[in-house]
């Protein structure tokens, strides 16, 4: 550094102490003197220091953008040097309001991702069958003419929904679900039932919001269903929030079936047999329900209980008394000792956890995410009686509780809002799961091999199926088949084991190389992060004028945005399919829309306050977003439901008996910030405008009573009334029902330095973490024989895969564990060498071989570091052994597996795998037939509740099933 570090501590100093401030003067309110001061982002000078000893200054802009490694969206300062115009390094950006200069060890290795030398840097077609991994460079621009081609076939003949975009990590908020709906495709398809449908149901069906936001840093005891410290959701903004309400003296109880870093910071970590997290979770609510020491007038006043009353005990008084008792009487069989027996914690330490949460009122904050609820059968139990808790507590919107995700985001309106689609997608919303949260992405190769179609066009986006889903041989089987899907466009920064059986490859950007727009619920405020390709921002600023990302990112690399806007003009180069209009200029109209002037109208006219805050730096919108990354749109938005509704807004008002107003006013005349709910209008077309308490219309939530539905009404109709309540249901692997010699594994748990697929292009992740041993407790050893470093056989219902052993008590006796993040494999050919050991693949029939065939190894690259690569293991791609077990319910796959431990065989080698796709599908039929279909459910001939979340939302024609529509 030309600066000591006490003088940039200094400068520092003086630029917050100017202005009468203790800490970085930028909205992450923090104490960060060792940032550098935001005045000086243009010219900061720091030694470098591969020439050490020898004392040169490199000059460095500083770009922000915001790591693309999992979904925080943490803010990221590119050190991009003036001179040579390449990317120092990565270090936090301090005027991000949600992560506040802070990254986890990810952040920091998107350098890598940029210098890696086995990345993809051209778009490539395959010139071999698809899997040979053969291939040829071609132009972006014959590439893009081809897809283009086929997309608009498929569209002109009526048959949109033959184009289908599977995402992984969306990393935006919405910008491709509206160039779907453009198009007039019903094709958007996401990861989220592997990853957080069922975590994700139990939350909508309390409040109609799908996310919850935890105030951790105001809690007086936080209760985390996840690993929130080390790799839970929104992990760096939230596990620095957990540390704060620590530091404040909140205590801290985790529930895990290992031991995770998060639970060795608790005060209590309960280890419960998977699955049993709601025996717990019940019998808390149940000693605060019989103790009375809930808060009571919360309850009276935003609960259903009178929906549930009027539906379910009709002859009893409909009196909030009426409901006490009978709440009482309902989960009166929760008792501590019930928690005990079902979950194997001692009821002591249930009790104790229980007079934590009495004593912390509404200042709980809770969370669940993945975790239990994405491995078991009824998971989204586990979410939903979680949240009982704070329902109970009052501990919902105020300090201390949890928000709805939803009051706590801040998504901005674009230039162009296309209609959605009018058509009906059975390939990803298939009629036997009604109620399910997301797409029902993982059942994709057995609903082609069902027959219920075919894709003309299938892109993956940066999204590895092969690898990321359960029964990965299935969708080997089914993206290989050219009469399934007819063309296959990986769009990825990095090799995965999907690409292998793609036709075109094509590079997209890294965080560093990209646009996107995002905002996540991280604390009680709302803000916007923006992801920019640095360099072009760097070069801008240098006076130079950049048209496209493909002229400053690394090879031809090219960002999203831009490939969107120009496959939507090939597709409709004239405008006569009603497509191009939507990426068109509003400034110059009939020409394509910029990049620029996209965001440049976002923050010029629906982010509140950015404006004037540019102003006030003498910037425009866009300038300032492109100078400081991030806008805090509001602080502190509070309770939302309890905001009484306009007077305006309440014309013609009538209400139900049970409180729910409906008016004849037209949207709400006053800009809000929150999304207003919109459950159906009632039979005379009013409106849904809130909720009478007390005789005052207030907000209250977008659930179809419109207050929170401890008493759901949907799964009631929907053909599930054993389940409308908060409650309890035995997963698959409950001991009840394992086969003598069976035990769970648990397959769910992250590494913290690493990230699905993407990290495997990351040099020092890798260093860190390059295996998945199987966590397995000493007594469980012995009776096995097996020592640490063994392997171990790990039979499933469709195979087995061979793995090191890790002898710990960090893990449940009876219960085993694997992380996910881990089992990357390559074929002969390209492939990301430090991490990707090269395998064969070979099948006879059903009958699938994955054997290891090559290490990871040293190699020569004009990276040195690739020649001192040390490690050979890249840990067991598990998942390719786990049959789909989706939950009825929520349609999330249930990820824990019942499976049998043995020592391994002679000729057994780390990494081996073996699978019989037949008993995948007849794992796929049998779940199936757990499901209760709309056809036979659906109350009102639909194919699901309007009111439940979908990401692209057809028209409600679409909503009807094909009977219905028939008989009308
Ligand atoms: S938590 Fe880590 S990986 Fe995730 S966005 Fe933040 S820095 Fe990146």
């Amino acid at each position: 550094m030309s600066e000591r570090k006490s003088d940039r501590v200094s400068a520092s100093r003086s630029a917050t102490e100017s202005r009468g401030e203790t800490f970085y003067p930028g909205p992450s309110r923090t104490p960060l003197g060792a940032y550098p001061p935001r005045e000086r982002w243009d010219d900061w000078v720091e030694l470098d220091a591969k020439a050490w000893p020898k004392r040169v200054e490199r000059h460095c802009m500083l770009v922000p953008t915001t790591c693309f490694n999992c979904e925080s969206a943490c803010g990221l300062l590119a050190y991009v040097d003036r001179e040579t115009l390449e990317i120092r390094k990565f270090e936090g950006n301090p005027e991000h309001p949600g992560s506040r200069g802070r990254n986890c060890a990810k952040g920091p290795a998107t350098l890598n991702q940029v210098n890696d030398p086995d990345r993809i840097l051209y778009p490539l077609k395959r010139a071999g069958r698809r899997g040979e991994n053969r291939w040829q460079r071609v132009s972006w621009d014959e590439a893009m003419a081809d897809i283009a081609s086929r997309i608009r076939k498929a569209i002109v003949e009526k048959r949109p929904n033959d184009v289908m975009y599977h995402v992984g990590r969306p990393g935006e908020d919405g910008y491709t679900e509206r160039v779907l709906a453009a198009w007039g495709v019903d094709g958007h398809n996401s990861h989220t039932n592997i990853c957080s449908s069922s975590g994700r149901a139990g939350y909508q069906l309390w409040m109609g919001y799908d996310r919850p936001s935890p105030d951790h840093a105001n809690a007086d005891l936080i209760l985390l269903i996840s690993a929130h410290l080390e790799s839970g959701h929104y992990f760096n903004p939230h596990a620095q929030r957990v540390m704060d309400g620590k530091a404040r003296g909140a205590k801290l109880v985790v529930l895990d079936v290992r031991l995770s870093n998060t639970a060795t910071h608790a005060d209590h970590w309960l280890a419960p047999w998977p699955g049993s997290e709601p025996a717990i979770l019940l019998a808390i609510a149940n000693w605060l329900i019989q103790e009375e020491r809930y808060d009571r007038e919360f309850v009276r006043r935003y609960w259903n209980w009178q929906e549930y009353l009027e539906a379910e005990r009709p002859g009893e008084p409909a009196s909030f008394e009426a409901f006490e008792k009978a709440l009482k009487r309902l989960y009166a069989e929760y008792s501590f000792a019930f928690a005990e027996r079902e979950s194997g914690v001692s009821a002591a330490v249930v009790q104790e956890v229980a007079r934590l949460v009495a004593e912390a009122g509404p200042r709980l904050s809770t969370h669940n995410w993945r975790s239990a609820a994405a491995g078991n059968l009824g998971g989204w139990q586990v979410s939903r009686t979680l949240f009982l808790l704070n329902a109970l507590m009052g501990a919902i919107a105020v300090p201390g509780g949890v928000f709805p995700n939803a009051w706590n985001k801040f998504v901005p309106k674009p230039i162009h809002t296309p209609p959605h689609p009018q058509e009906w997608n059975e390939l990803t919303w298939p009629q036997e799961y009604p109620l399910a949260m997301n797409e029902m992405s993982f059942l994709l190769p057995h609903l082609l091999k069902d027959g219920r179609g075919r894709l003309e066009v299938y892109f993956s986006r940066v999204y590895n199926p092969v690898w990321t889903n359960p029964d990965g041989l299935s969708w080997i089987e089914a993206i290989s088949d050219e009469s399934k899907v007819g063309l296959h466009v990986a769009l990825t920064p990095t090799w995965s084991e999907s690409a292998y059986f793609a036709d075109y490859v094509l590079p997209v950007g890294v965080g560093s190389e990209r646009h996107d727009l995002h905002s996540y619920e991280t604390h009680d405020a709302q803000w916007i992060g923006f992801r920019q390709p640095v360099l072009k921002e760097a070069r801008e600023r240098l006076g130079q004028k950049i048209a496209d990302t493909r002229e400053v990112n690394p090879g031809e690399v090219w960002e999203e945005n831009e490939l969107w806007i120009d496959l939507s003009w090939r597709i409709d180069p004239d405008g006569e399919l009603g497509i191009r209009k939507h990426f068109e200029s509003k400034r110059e109209p009939g020409t394509k829309l910029t990049v620029d002037e996209y965001y440049a109208f976002i923050f010029e006219n629906s982010v509140p306050g950015l404006p004037e805050q540019a102003r006030s730096f003498g910037l425009t919108p866009l300038e300032y977003m492109r100078r400081y990354g991030a806008f805090e749109v509001s602080r502190q938005v509070g309770a939302q439901y309890t905001a009484a509704v306009p007077e305006a807004e309440l014309v013609d008002v009538k209400r139900t008996a049970s409180g729910r107003a409906y008016a004849r006013s037209e949207k709400p005349a006053s800009p809000n910030l929150v999304p207003v709910p919109s459950p159906d209008p009632d039979a005379d077309g009013r409106r849904p405008v809130g909720i009478e308490v007390d005789g005052t219309v207030v907000r209250g939530f977008p659930t179809p009573s419109g207050r929170l539905e401890f008493y759901s009404s949907t799964l009631r109709a929907w053909g599930w009334p054993e389940h409308a309540l908060p409650g309890y249901i035995r997963s698959h692997v409950h001991p009840q029902s394992l086969e003598p010699g069976e035990v769970p594994l648990i397959p769910t748990f992250r590494l913290p330095v690493q990230i699905h697929t993407r990290s495997a292009n990351a040099k020092w992740l890798d260093e860190i973490a390059h295996t998945n041993p199987l966590w397995i407790h000493p007594t469980h050893a012995a009776e096995l024989g097996v020592a640490t470093g063994d392997l171990v056989r790990v039979l499933t219902r469709i195979g087995y895969f061979v793995v090191k052993a890790w002898v710990t008590e960090g893990i449940r006796p009876g219960v085993v564990a694997c992380s996910h993040h881990m089992g990357r494999w390559k074929l002969e050919g390209p492939g990301q060498r430090q991490m990707m050991p090269t395998v064969s693949l070979r099948h006879e029939g059903t009958l699938w071989d994955l054997r290891r065939e090559r290490g990871v190894e040293p190699f020569a690259s004009a990276d040195p570091d690739t020649s001192r690569i040390w490690w050979t293991d890249a840990g067991v791609h598990q998942n390719l052994t786990f049959p789909v077990q989706p939950d009825p319910i929520s349609g999330m796959h249930c990820w824990h597996q019942a499976v049998r431990v043995k020592r391994a065989e002679p000729g057994d080698r780390p990494g081996d795998v073996s699978v019989d796709t037949a008993k995948s599908r007849e794992a796929y039929v049998e779940w199936l037939a757990r499901t209760r279909p709309a056809e036979r459910y659906s109350p009102d001939g639909t194919r699901r509740p309007y009111w439940l979340l979908r990401p692209l939302k057809p028209g409600r024609e679409a909503y009807r099933l094909p009977a219905a529509r028939e008989r009308s």
